[in-house]
């Protein structure tokens, strides 16, 4: 499986991108920065978008890719997600207000996108992956989600503070390649972070404890990142050790 990074960071600036995670080129996950980062045609390959949750920086792309689908033709694209983010992406997004609702568009036999909805720990067929939402805990409904290509498998955290059932759910994968996990503040924000349902280092080297025994040495993918404090916890993540911890850069690219 082809990892491209198009952002990783928590926050937007010149440098720093929103999340979006390209695999094999066809599917994306989440939106935070696809438009700004891949070509007209390398959007027009794009076959599906899986969405952790609905916070902007995770969905925002999904506005200028439908409106320049729509221009480019071809197949819908497919918007997949657990029930309520797809509500809220549909109630809150494509409504016709903030943005038109491309899966009327150009019309309804042949829209633009098209929404799917995913049940919790029921793996499904995506464009040729294995797709497992696996609920999170984050300040609004939030997926993680387990994929695999048939050889090897991923794990996406998306947005989420200490959880459980992700880490249980991982020790039954085999073939996990890699985890991209989230971090956001620094240890001195940490209140922050509980309120916000994100980690610091602190809390994500006692969540990485989680990890089962023969996942020890799994590739833990960092990202997340606030832009302003991406020093103090690019520092305060060097201190943990004995974990196989990367933190992730834009363009960055994996064969998992
Ligand atoms: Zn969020
Ligand atoms: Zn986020």
């Amino acid at each position: 499986m082809d990892l491209r990074v198009l952002g990783c960071h928590g926050g937007e600036s010149p440098k720093h991108q929103c999340p979006a995670f390209l695999l094999d080129g066809r599917v994306c996950l989440d939106a935070g920065s696809i438009t700004n980062m891949l070509s007209l045609k390398e959007q027009q390959k794009l076959e599906a978008v899986v969405v952790s949750h609905a916070h902007l920086d995770h969905v925002r792309d999904l506005a200028m890719l439908a409106d320049t689908r729509t221009q480019q033709g071809g197949p819908p694209l497919v918007i997949a997600s657990t029930p309520g983010t797809i509500a809220v992406l549909k109630r809150h997004f494509f409504n016709d207000r903030l943005w038109p609702d491309f899966s009327k568009i150009p019309g309804q036999k042949n829209p633009t996108v098209v929404f799917q909805s995913l049940k919790p720990e029921i793996e499904i067929e995506l464009c040729g992956f294995r797709v497992k939402p696996v609920t999170v805990d984050h300040s609004v409904e939030a997926a993680a989600y387990v994929v695999g290509d048939g050889t090897s498998s991923i794990v996406y955290s998306g947005d989420t503070g200490p959880t459980d059932r992700l880490w249980d759910v991982m020790k039954e994968q085999d073939n996990l390649r890699a985890l991209l996990m989230e971090v956001a503040f620094p240890n001195e924000q940490a209140k922050l972070a509980r309120d916000s349902c994100h980690h610091t280092p602190i809390s994500l080297e006692k969540e990485l404890k989680k990890l089962g025994a023969k996942q020890r040495d799994l590739p833990v993918l960092l990202f997340h990142i606030k832009p302003v404090f991406q020093k103090a916890v690019e520092q305060e993540l060097a201190k943990i050790k004995a974990r196989n911890n990367t933190i992730l850069n834009i363009g960055d690219q994996y064969l998992l």
